[in-house]
């Protein structure tokens, strides 16, 4: 007998951090500190957030979650002292990802309160991680160093429910 899972039923809801998961923040903040040293708070610096980096494979990864069927939502707390952040992150998405998604940006400084199957962060706690409803996809761990490892696990996912055969 073959099951097979419609594709709503394998969609899942995915949230992804943006500091240090999608975007390399850590890189232009120790450039920042060496070549502005004045500047105590890279951050506060405006274009900051929009001149981040990607994370190697950060775009193409999340663009084949979507292209599996699964919602992405991205998820990130504030630089709330920083109002330029909120803007710079929606700017930032559509940069990489085009305007259609940034409905899709949540910007929270408690992540638990959002629901949702996955959430993948560099961070485990601060910000709600440790008390997310759903499986924490910790990026940069030992078992998700990197997006290419995040890929395999959600390709992982695919297989073994398609086609159950008994
Ligand atoms: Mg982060």
């Amino acid at each position: 007998m073959v099951y097979q899972i419609n594709e709503s039923d394998r969609s899942k809801i995915i949230h992804i951090d943006m500091d240090d998961t999608i975007c390399n923040y850590s890189a232009l903040y120790q450039h920042d500190l060496q070549f502005y040293p004045e500047c105590q708070y890279p951050q506060s610096r405006e274009g900051f957030f929009l001149e981040l980096e990607p994370i190697a494979n950060a775009i193409n990864s999340v663009k084949h979650l979507q292209s599996l069927g699964h919602k992405i939502y991205f998820l990130t707390a504030p630089s709330y002292k920083n109002a330029h952040c909120y803007s710079e992150k929606r700017l930032w998405i559509e940069k990489f990802f085009g305007l259609e998604i940034c409905k899709n940006l949540i910007i929270a400084e408690n992540k638990s309160l959002v629901i949702g199957d996955y959430l993948i962060d560099d961070h485990t706690e601060g910000r709600g991680q440790n008390n997310f409803i759903g499986k924490l996809i910790h990026f940069g761990s030992e078992q998700f160093p990197n997006w290419i490892e995040i890929t395999n696990f959600f390709n992982a996912l695919e297989c073994p429910t398609l086609n159950i055969i008994k």
